[in-house]
């Protein structure tokens, strides 16, 4: 009876602890016109105030964008603003970082949130400029070397862009405060053992491998039955919608195909285990939705090495499938990609129409066997859809299979006449 007791006890302490951590979103906007493309992604914690300052940098950056671009209406112009995070977060604290790219330019801004305090926290908070002064200026000395004029650097030192993880502190000096001449931001992380600082370290992610292989046996038999077959794909995921989305499709015995952002894969770790552990498959769509088309080779194989990483990683599964964000690509980024390039032949503009019915009847209607329909797991009216585009197509006698099972079957029936 004690020991239950002091169970419960613990069991309500830890709770109670954990509970601090609330659980985070991953907000998703993308949108794309003639003129423009916006890919944005933020963190939203349920801590009030960081939330407050978080939303209003992204409308006011997403508004600007607009503004400016119904200002300079031109055919040619494609203009592009992406927004990416980085996120660590602690019982203690969380501390998130924004990056703004409109076009080639760049902007930032840094938020670090005491869970005790219910408060911002600055750099003094953590290291005083006694003790962090010498090991700022041997840095800087070291990797920018006479560029930066480091007299700057005693009035400018308490930059109010940093942030921290489990293993650094990130300082961030914007243009002209360390150098008139330099103009990009001056990034340096400084490891914490150096400062005496301590942060836990993040939870050790668990390798267990999924098994990613497409299941021969289903394949062949809906061959036998000679099945007409479809593939529903969902982009930009994951959010706080696909965990129902993966829901409805195993009530209904479906699977799908989801081109994911390595940017979200650690935040929604459990849902992507239950994901594939459902038996849907998971494809590479970029880290952060950045358009290809524009970045240098080696930009866009970082793109998609790093989400290869984060996907293996934290899940023990590597896609071989990819899906270009927007859709855009051509022979030079397909050049740089050595997975899958998967694009759709139904787009039920889910992004655009916000009619559940619209939404079903464009997924529908011009259904046909070998079909990929093209959705988001990052619209409400999405996952609402989907229980009747299941039924409709069902009814049409569709059977559900992923991507990689649509390739093997076209690849049989190829063979076996
Ligand atoms: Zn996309």
């Amino acid at each position: 009876m004690k020991t239950k007791l002091l169970f419960f006890l613990f069991l309500f302490l830890f709770v109670g602890c954990a509970s601090k951590q609330k659980t985070i979103k991953i907000e998703t906007i993308i949108e794309e016109n003639n003129h423009y493309k916006i890919g944005i992604n933020y963190p939203i914690t349920e801590h009030q105030k960081i939330d407050r300052a978080i939303t209003n940098y992204v409308n006011t950056s997403y508004q600007d964008f607009l503004n400016q671009q119904s200002k300079n209406i031109s055919l040619d112009s494609l203009e592009e603003l992406n927004i990416d995070y980085t996120l660590y977060q602690n019982k203690d604290l969380i501390s998130i970082t924004l990056f703004k790219t409109v076009n080639e330019e760049e902007d930032m801004q840094t938020y670090t949130y005491s869970y005790k305090k219910g408060d911002f926290l600055s750099l003094e908070d953590f290291v005083s400029s006694k003790d962090i002064y010498s090991t700022v200026n041997t840095i800087l000395f070291e990797r920018f070397g006479n560029v930066l004029d480091l007299s700057l650097l005693k009035k400018n030192l308490h930059t109010t862009l940093f942030s921290i993880d489990s293993e650094y502190l990130y300082l961030y000096y914007p243009p002209h405060t360390l150098s008139n001449t330099y103009l990009d931001t001056i990034m340096i992380d400084i490891p914490l053992e150096h400062l005496n600082i301590k942060q836990e370290k993040t939870v050790n992610v668990n390798h267990e491998v999924v098994p990613s292989e497409v299941d021969l046996e289903k394949v062949n038999s809906i061959i036998e039955m000679n099945k007409k077959v479809i593939a529903l794909t969902f982009d930009d995921g994951p959010s706080s919608y696909t965990e129902e989305i993966i829901s409805i499709l195993k009530e209904n015995d479906a699977v799908a195909t989801f081109f994911i952002l390595g940017n979200k894969v650690k935040t929604y770790e459990n849902v992507l285990k239950k994901s594939l552990e459902y038996g849907n498959e998971l494809g590479n769509h970029t880290f952060n939705h950045k358009w290809l088309t524009k970045l240098k080779d080696e930009e866009i194989k970082k793109q998609i090495q790093d989400t290869q990483d984060v996907i293996y990683e934290t899940l023990g599964y590597t896609p071989v499938l990819f899906r270009p964000s927007y859709g855009s690509i051509n022979k030079r980024v397909r050049s740089d990609i050595s997975l899958d390039v998967v694009l759709w032949n139904i787009d039920t503009m889910d992004w655009k129409y916000k009619s559940v019915s619209k939404i079903k009847d464009r997924a529908t209607i011009n259904a046909e066997d070998g079909s990929i329909i093209l959705m988001h797991d990052t619209y409400e009216r999405t996952k609402k859809a989907l229980p009747e585009i299941i039924k409709t197509l069902k009814e049409k006698d569709f059977v559900f299979v992923t991507i990689s099972e649509l390739k093997q079957i076209e690849n049989l029936r190829k063979y076996n006449g």
